[in-house]
């Protein structure tokens, strides 16, 4: 299902903005082995939005995804518990993206469950969203740990 609906509590601009930035954040990737630019933009309460984009290594398994570039931008700057959304934008134009396993555990740790998570194509012309508990069902977070 594809969706240009703002998710719920983001007002239409809101969600424009986020999109928007989401597709422009890519043009901060470092991707010389895929060529594969990937952006991400978390916004928070307060309407901020923090970029991150992949950022690629030659010895690969060093490399980073954009959501955790975005994560970790968010949570060193006092952000570690007020996103309202999350947009991803890559460069595959026929489809959206969506995060990879490593990226949904890392959000999860951060994130309410219902958080939206926005999967754009390369030029936003697709847009598919889906909140956190759908993209990662039956998940382990902090407060499992306090289950013992
Ligand atoms: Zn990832």
């Amino acid at each position: 299902m594809q969706t240009n609906i703002a998710p719920p509590g983001l007002t239409d601009s809101d969600f424009q903005t986020l999109k928007t930035s989401a597709l422009r954040a890519r043009e901060l990737s470092y991707s010389p082995y895929s060529k594969f630019r990937v952006g991400c933009s978390i916004m928070t309460e307060s309407k901020t939005c923090f970029l991150g984009a992949n950022v690629e290594n030659a010895s690969y398994g060093a490399g980073i995804c954009a959501e955790r570039t975005a994560i970790v931008k968010a949570v060193t700057s006092g952000h570690a518990n007020d996103w309202i959304c999350l947009a991803i934008s890559g460069d595959a134009f026929d489809t959206c993206i969506s995060p990879c396993g490593i990226c949904r555990q890392a959000i999860r740790e951060f994130a309410s469950l219902k958080l939206p998570i926005v999967m754009l194509n390369g030029d936003g012309s697709k847009c598919i969203v889906r909140t956190l508990q759908e993209l990662l069902p039956m998940s382990f977070g902090p407060e499992d740990l306090e289950k013992q």
